[in-house]
Formats: structure tokens, C-alpha cells, sequence
């Protein structure tokens, strides 16, 4: 099992889990969070992409998690369908997001497994890649990948999505993630992800050997993008999360993704779905604002 020494995205993202839900959260790996206005001894509930498990009892599907994370149940979560006539009908440039990249050789790939994702994660580095948008500047803590995509774009569901979680500089809950889409193609390997899937190891949680990871290499040509405001994807639902989400879709090859569902599969079988997916299901759109963004 995990050990969540030195990774500080998970670390904020507990943080948030003890903020809203009121519960302590034990992590497997023995590290424990309290949060402080909470005395007793009840573990983080469980939960699982699983749909058929006994309604109302532990590990939560998806349609139950807000039974052991309140916030699941809100009125602003992730993911959702962004319909194709939302693209495509406005051009803001006042929006326009700036991407500056940096070179950081010691990230790490970690399974997180809380989250049943793989992470690689930029606490390490000295320089971490960074984004500006609407006037403030987000810090790149680590990128994941669920599959297939968790957001429906324009209609269809593609293969894969990644997140890149960025946190506003300054503060410790100004999440802001950057969604691409990846289909499968015979284009042959995404470069881009070798690194990554270089290092995965079916039978180790943390990666022995840190590796350059070139994030913002990941997004592609157009820079057109839907924003809106949402939460995180898995308990516990925090909401006030910024959503952007790339039109145009990157692309990997069918061996990239088998083998990163397998290796999901292999280190939290009991999480994935009855087909091996790591996606919550669309929620309510609720009257939220979605933009179009084409720069
Ligand atoms: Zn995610």
C-alpha cells in the first residue's frame, strides 16, 4: 500500500476531504489526517466506480457517495455533458489562458490510491511548470489520468481524460484543472506519455526512478477551451473547483491505454468498475455558466 509522504497535492486534497466532510481521513498507507474539530475514530468512508454494489452500505457507488461525502450531492459538481452547441458560439479573448512550461527532471509517478489514479506528481520540482488566467497565476501540483474521459465533450465520450490540478498562487484551496481529452489512435505511442509509462511498475505504487515529465506538452495545437465552475471528481466532491477543458483532443495508443487500465486495475481492482473504468458519471449542470473560450 501507498505511503503519502512528500506528496502534497494529495496532502490538499485530505485537507479538503476533513474540511468537507467532517470526517477524519486514514489513508491506508498508515498516515493518518485529523481534522482537528473531530475527535472520533471513524475512518474515510469507502467508495468505488462500482454501480452495483448493496445500495446505501459501504464502498459507496457513484450514485452513493454522498452518503459518506456530503458535498457529492451538491449543486456545482464534475463532470458534466457540454453539449456541441455550447462550442463554438463565442470568441473571449479577455479569457485567454498563458501557459509557461519549465523543464523539471525529478517528478514522480505515484498510484494514489484513494484516488485509483496514477499521478506524477511536481512538488519536487524547483521550477513547476505554471498558468496564468484572469489575472492570477496557477501552480502546477500533478497530473492523473481516468479512463475512458470523465467529461462528455460535444457528445462523445473519449477514451481517456487528463487532469492537470494546478492551485492559484498564495492559497491553499484555489484549485483550477486543466482537462484533456485523449482518444486511441494507430498513429502509434504518445511521446509525450512514455516517460510516464516507462517508469509505471505493476508491482510498486511509487516509480523508482524520477523522470522529466513535460506537462504543458501534453495540450494540444488549439488553444480554444469550455470553462466552468465544478469540483473534484472523486470524494470528497469539494465544489468551487475552475474547469478548463481543451476542445481538441490528443490521442495515445491502444497499448498506452490497456496497459494504464491495467495497471489501475491491478493496484485498486476493488475500485474500478465492472468494466475497468476510473470515470464518475455525468452530474446536473444545474444552470451553470459554461463558456467558450477560442483565443
Ligand atoms: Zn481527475
Amino acid at each position: 500500500m501507498p505511503s503519502f509522504a512528500q506528496v502534497t497535492s494529495s496532502l490538499l486534497v485530505l485537507a479538503l476531504a476533513a474540511q468537507a466532510s467532517g470526517r477524519k481521513i486514514q489513508e491506508k498507507g498508515g498516515l493518518r489526517l485529523r481534522n482537528l474539530a473531530e475527535t472520533d475514530d471513524e475512518a474515510a468512508a469507502e467508495w468505488t466506480y462500482r454501480a452495483t454494489g448493496v445500495v446505501g452500505e459501504e464502498p459507496y457507488g457513484p450514485d452513493d457517495w454522498y452518503l459518506g461525502y456530503p458535498d457529492c450531492a451538491g449543486t456545482k459538481q464534475t463532470p458534466i455533458n457540454i453539449a456541441a452547441d455550447v462550442m463554438g458560439t463565442a470568441t473571449m479573448q479577455e479569457q485567454a489562458i498563458a501557459f509557461f512550461p519549465s523543464e523539471c527532471n525529478s517528478t514522480e509517478l505515484v498510484f494514489k490510491s484513494d484516488f485509483a489514479v496514477w499521478q506524477v506528481d511536481f512538488s519536487g520540482c524547483t521550477d513547476a511548470p505554471y498558468l496564468q488566467y484572469q489575472g492570477e497565476t496557477y501552480n502546477l501540483l500533478q497530473f492523473h489520468i481516468h479512463s475512458p474521459s470523465e467529461h462528455v465533450l460535444g457528445g462523445a465520450e473519449h477514451a481517456a481524460e487528463i487532469h492537470l490540478v494546478h492551485l492559484k498562487q498564495n492559497t491553499t484551496d484555489g484549485l483550477l484543472v486543466v482537462g484533456i481529452m485523449f482518444e486511441v489512435s494507430d498513429y502509434g505511442q504518445n511521446v509525450e506519455l512514455e516517460p510516464m509509462w516507462n517508469v509505471m511498475d505493476l508491482n510498486q505504487d511509487i516509480a523508482e526512478e524520477q523522470f522529466m515529465a513535460a506537462a504543458y506538452s501534453l495540450l494540444p495545437a488549439t488553444p480554444s477551451f469550455t470553462t466552468y465552475s465544478g469540483s473534484l471528481t472523486t470524494p470528497p466532491c469539494t465544489e468551487g473547483v475552475r474547469w478548463i477543458l481543451m476542445s481538441e483532443p490528443n490521442y495515445m495508443s491502444t497499448w498506452q491505454l490497456d496497459n494504464y487500465r491495467r495497471a489501475v486495475a491491478l493496484h485498486e481492482g476493488s475500485k474500478v468498475s465492472e468494466v475497468g473504468a476510473t470515470n464518475r458519471p455525468i452530474q446536473e449542470l444545474n444552470g451553470r455558466d459554461v463558456l467558450y473560450v477560442s483565443p
